[in-house]
């Protein structure tokens, strides 16, 4: 834990524009709100604080503390951490991985917040109906494209799958 890659990773994060994003809002969801109480739960790792504000809001600190680890930026992030790594190290960074090969999900980053863990995508299904109330699917299944919608799991900005991908084609 806590060695020069974990550093590094951070900075990458915090230098982007998307970071700075994530970052403002956090701020913004906590400048000017009044602390109305504080609790304290059990957790096995230790005493949970959890802030209460006068609007009903509550922040679980070991909850924020977690979502900025570099291990939830890493999973959350990763795209963007890619990128940034090319940026410092472009010798390296020749070869796709097999993930985005695989599928154009795989090169998702929301415009937003930068995140690219995971993605709701509004899509559509051909089905057959038969009077006597049978479905059969057929063979492409769920079908999606640059127009559909699509909602980023991490901060729920919405757009259409176009937003979402760095050059708008999948
Ligand atoms: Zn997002």
């Amino acid at each position: 834990m806590g060695d020069a890659s974990d550093h590094a990773d951070v900075g990458r994060f915090l230098r982007t524009p998307e970071g700075k994003k994530v970052l403002d809002r956090f701020t913004e969801s906590l400048v000017g709100k009044s602390i109305a109480g504080v609790e304290y739960t059990h957790y096995s790792t230790g005493i949970g604080i959890v802030l209460s504000f006068h609007d009903r809001d509550l922040l679980d600190l070991a909850e924020a503390i977690e979502a900025f680890s570099v291990e939830t930026l890493r999973r959350r992030y990763q795209r963007l951490l890619d990128r940034e790594y090319g940026i410092d190290f472009p010798q390296l960074n020749a070869n796709p991985s097999a993930a985005e090969n695989a599928s154009p999900v795989a090169r998702f980053v929301c415009p937003e917040c930068g995140a690219s863990e995971a993605f709701c995508i509004e899509t559509w299904q051909r089905l057959t109906y038969y009077p006597d109330g049978t479905v059969t699917e057929g063979d492409e299944g769920q079908q999606w494209d640059p127009d559909s919608s699509c909602c980023c799991e991490s901060c729920l900005h919405e757009g259409v799958v176009g937003d979402f991908l760095p050059d708008g084609k999948p």
